[in-house]
């Protein structure tokens, strides 16, 4: 796809229709700033071998982009290469599992919709332009599959100038009746402060838009990487989603049910996947009741800990992977070691504080604003 055939999304809403636009598909929700506009490119169909055409990035003025990706429901698929303008090659096949381990840019699978924010660093540099190609993805097994019907994949871009200083994000508190936070406003303030006392380091300021009660959550609820239908349903009972605000889920307890490796393990925290923000079960899960005790009602985690968790949970939703996976492998950002907030057991002694390269990737998701005034709507 060349530049001439790419066109920016707001020119096209108005002068030529929605529908005509994008097939009907919207970009996702995004906080711009001045001037940005997402780009979005003729939809392609999955062919030979599952994967599409190469769908090329042109060179910008700026230091991030995101890009979007969207098929249809129940499609799986995952970034098969990236290749930069200097010809090297940064993603070279589509691996099994919920995430690549071994790419040097990591991406995560993605189910029906993709939100994969590219910083730069580590020598690949976005702003140069790249190509890009999507491959199936089996969503059962997490493995990638030539065969994929009918499927088509619609890709859009949203390139950001620069990374802020400082960054700021709404967030909403979603309440069940299994949490210690239910109907206590001042606890909750008190967990918004602990939040942002861990993330003021990374230089970003979270508030809070919003805070609803969920009615009728089920006492537990279990999910897999791509069996996230009881997760959703905890969202569904909430009111609207609002704009680029991130929903904070305060559940019952919640197990990992994987089909290949029993049995379902209670987690303290999770986000569906890396790089939140679109796709089923959007938002930040955590645990009210401990699993192993329902009778006790609330379970009541030490605020100072809980906030721990879920900025830990945040920097998944804002793209960041664990700085070492348990099983070993590393991340691989070069200024990142395993004592870091994103170690895959945030609560043990010494994960600890943030990097700076994950300083760059939270702060360029496209959700977080770089000043505290009004947030411009999105179409
Ligand atoms: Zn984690």
């Amino acid at each position: 796809m060349s530049p001439s055939r790419t066109r920016t999304f707001v020119p096209c809403l108005a002068f030529m229709g929605l529908v005509a636009c994008a097939g009907g598909d919207l970009p996702p929700r995004a906080s711009l700033e001045e001037g940005e506009a997402w780009i979005t490119a003729e939809p392609v169909a999955f062919g030979a071998g599952g994967l599409t055409p190469v769908l090329s990035v042109p060179p910008f003025d700026g230091e991030s982009v995101s890009l979007w990706a969207k098929s249809e429901p129940g499609t799986c698929f995952a970034l098969a290469s990236l290749d930069d303008a200097q010809g090297r090659t940064w993603v070279s096949q589509r691996e099994a599992g919920p995430y690549c381990t071994d790419c040097r840019v990591r991406t995560s699978l993605a189910q029906e919709e993709a939100l994969i924010v590219l910083t730069g660093g580590e020598g690949f540099a976005p702003g140069e332009g790249f190509a890009v190609r999507f491959g199936l993805m089996d969503c059962e097994t997490l493995t990638p599959t030539g065969t994929g019907g009918e499927s088509r994949l619609q890709l859009a871009w949203l390139p950001r100038q620069s990374i802020p200083e400082r960054g700021h994000l709404s967030l909403r508190f979603l309440v069940s009746q299994h949490s210690m936070l239910f109907g206590q406003p001042d606890r909750q303030r008190e967990l918004l402060e602990r939040l942002n006392d861990e993330l003021e380091e990374v230089g970003l300021e979270v508030t809070l838009e919003a805070a609803a009660e969920l009615p009728d959550a089920p006492s537990e609820t279990r999910f897999w990487t791509t069996q996230l239908a009881g997760l959703s349903a905890l969202l569904e009972g909430a009111p609207p989603a609002l704009d680029t605000t991130v929903d904070v889920v305060f559940a019952g307890c919640l197990r990992y049910d994987d089909p290949f490796f029993g049995p379902p393990e209670p987690v303290n925290g999770f986000t569906p996947r890396v790089g939140g923000g679109v796709g089923p079960a959007s938002a930040v899960f955590m645990p009210g009741l401990r699993c192993d005790s329902f009778g006790g009602g609330p379970a009541s985690w030490p605020l100072g800990t809980y906030a721990h968790v879920i900025a830990h949970e945040l920097g998944h939703f804002l793209g960041l992977y664990h700085s070492v996976e348990t099983d070993g492998t590393a991340d691989l950002l070069s200024d990142t070691n395993e004592q870091n907030i994103m170690n895959p057991n945030p609560s043990r002694v010494g994960a600890r504080g943030w990097s700076p390269s994950q300083r760059r990737q939270i702060l360029s998701h496209p959700w977080v604003r770089s000043s505290l005034a009004p947030r411009p709507r999105t179409p």
